[in-house]
């Protein structure tokens, strides 16, 4: 793993209103790195996802990937929006993957797969397809090429996401509550996949209540409350022995 930090997050600060659900958010991910966000509901941890895919605009602080600014030209003081292509541009080094899970439901798993890379990178739509099938192989569903969503178990859908995110190539991957939907049975298939991806290297960011799972997959732990981080650190410390009461009482709460 590299010391120099892949993404970095710098007193990022995101308000709905009046309302802040970020407020002063700071975080380095370094290359190869696993986090896992945790929380309780509405401290702002889909929030933070979305800022740092440039789903949302953020109003103040910065998101830095390999130190360059997202989302913004910075003149002095002055800063202004990117334009639509080049936050295309930028948005691309992202793969996110949603609760749930957000196939197109008339594309076959191959196509919901090749679909980014051919309208977003103009990729060949026989090499696109090609490589759908090689990654929905990878994760374990080379017996569901041709298969529609609504055929698939939730589980597999969520494969099929996984999947879907990959063939854009990202630096980084986001996953937000992957197994939240899912029935209890079809949670393991999941988070084996997303491990298989830990040991090949991809960074990861992975907002999950799976404490047991955070415990086995991530290099660092942070808690949000109330659009802060209120501790972060390696797993061990920060779930068996958080510092705060705050932290205490959520993770009874979920374990
Ligand atoms: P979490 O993912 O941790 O449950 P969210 O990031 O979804 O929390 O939400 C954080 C807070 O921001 C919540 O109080 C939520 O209601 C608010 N929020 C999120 N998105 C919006 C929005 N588009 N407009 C207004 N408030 C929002
Ligand atoms: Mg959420």
């Amino acid at each position: 793993m590299s010391e120099e930090p892949l993404l970095r997050l710098q007193e990022v600060e995101k308000r709905f209103g009046e309302f802040v659900a970020l407020n002063g958010v700071s975080l380095t991910l370094r290359a190869g790195s696993v986090t896992c966000l945790v929380g309780p509901s509405g401290s702002g941890k889909s929030t933070l996802l979305r800022t740092v895919n440039l789903l949302e605009p953020i109003d103040g602080g910065g998101i830095y990937l390999r130190g360059e600014m997202l989302g913004f030209t910075v003149n002095g003081d002055h800063r202004r929006p990117v334009r639509k292509k080049a936050a295309r541009r930028q948005a691309a080094n992202f793969g996110m993957v949603f609760q749930s899970f957000n196939l197109i439901p008339h594309l076959t798993a191959t196509e919901n797969v090749m679909l980014g890379p051919v309208q977003v990178l103009g990729a060949d739509r026989t090499a696109a397809g090609e490589q759908a099938h090689e990654l929905l192989t990878r994760v374990g569903l080379a017996d569901r090429f041709d298969h529609y969503p609504a055929e698939l178990s939730g589980g597999q859908q969520q494969r099929v996401a996984i999947a879907r995110a990959l063939a854009m190539k990202p630096s980084v991957l986001l996953f937000d509550e992957p197994t939240s939907a899912l029935d209890a049975e079809l949670v393991a298939e999941v988070l084996a996949v997303i491990q298989e991806l830990a040991r090949e290297g991809y960074t990861m960011l992975i907002v999950t209540h799976e404490l047991a799972f955070a415990r086995d997959i991530a290099d660092e732990v942070v808690m949000m409350d109330n659009g802060r981080i209120i501790e972060s650190g390696p797993p061990e410390r920060i779930l068996l022995h958080p510092a705060t009461e705050r932290a205490q009482k959520f993770f009874a709460s979920v374990s």
